[in-house]
């Protein structure tokens, strides 16, 4: 391996990052982005029992239904605080590239948005959060300028190779009217280069759909044949900074989802798991 996986207990990252464990559902927030909802969860906290137990914030895998909406609706009380927890937009989750927009005109109703199939949302509605579901693969979040917009990616290997970091990301400042170089972006939980053993298929893959990627930088090969340990979340930094985002704009919380026991990893679980959140929206009012 390259490195060593990280301690049983995941650190308190560093700022802009926060995690406050005394919370009745803990998740990893930000520090600076007082106009902003952003919020990454993890396992510890809510209702769920069995495989999935603790917070999980996924319908269909399993789980009880009211347990879900429980799980979400304890996250959004803890994230809004004072305030009245806003909806949370959340999709059917697919691999693709598809990034579908958050409008009052086409509704912000949750039944509605759950059953729809996509990889990407944004909006430049205050009020909903935008939410992203994942063990393993990476929530990346979008911010556009002061209260313009945001956005949220479910970033795994086969969605960055059809490149719906990038394609979120102009989508985004078309919709915004602002630059991508007045984005911010987040990366939340998700599998790194300790644990992300792959195929060399994968690599390939990416070199393919981007070739201004230098795969030697993103990829090692490990002891078995075949096989070695990806760096995802560079690969979607780079991509990120191709699309035009500032490299000091953007925040990595760096932590791994295979490690201990904080997150919900598809991995790690052997696929019989819950999922954990990324959410982001604008405060309303
Ligand atoms: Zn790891």
């Amino acid at each position: 391996m390259p490195e060593s996986c990280r301690p049983q207990t995941i650190p308190v990252p560093r700022r802009p990052w926060t995690l406050d464990r005394r919370r009745a559902l803990p998740y990893i927030g930000v520090d600076d982005a007082a106009s902003l909802l952003v919020a990454f969860s993890g396992r510890h906290g809510g209702v769920s029992r069995g495989p999935c137990g603790g917070a999980n914030m996924a319908w269909q895998v399993g789980d009880d239904d009211r347990a879900v909406a429980a799980n979400r609706r304890l996250l959004l009380e803890e994230v809004a605080g004072s305030g009245r927890p806003p909806r949370l937009i959340t999709v059917t989750q697919v691999h693709g590239d598809r990034v579908m927009t958050v409008e009052s005109r086409r509704g912000c109703d949750p039944g509605v948005w759950r059953h729809l199939e996509a990889d990407g949302l944004i909006t430049r509605e205050p009020g909903p959060c935008l939410g992203i579901l994942t063990a393993d693969c990476f929530p990346v979040l979008l911010a556009a300028g002061e209260n313009a917009g945001v956005g949220a990616v479910h970033a795994g290997w086969r969605g960055v190779v059809r490149g719906i970091v990038p394609r979120a990301i102009e989508k985004l400042a078309v919709l915004a009217g602002v630059r991508p170089a007045a984005m911010r972006m987040f990366i939340g939980p998700g599998i790194r280069r300790c644990c992300f053993e792959v195929g060399e298929e994968v690599p390939a893959a990416l070199e393919r759909a981007c070739p201004a990627l230098d795969v030697a930088t993103i990829w090692w090969p490990g002891p078995r044949p075949g096989y070695g340990y990806l760096d995802l979340p560079a690969a979607i930094c780079r991509q990120a900074q191709g699309a035009g985002v500032q490299v000091e704009h953007i925040a990595d919380c760096g932590l791994c989802t295979a490690d201990g026991d904080f997150f919900f990893s598809y991995r790690r679980d052997h696929g019989i798991t819950g999922r954990q959140i990324g959410v982001i929206g604008l405060r309303a009012g």
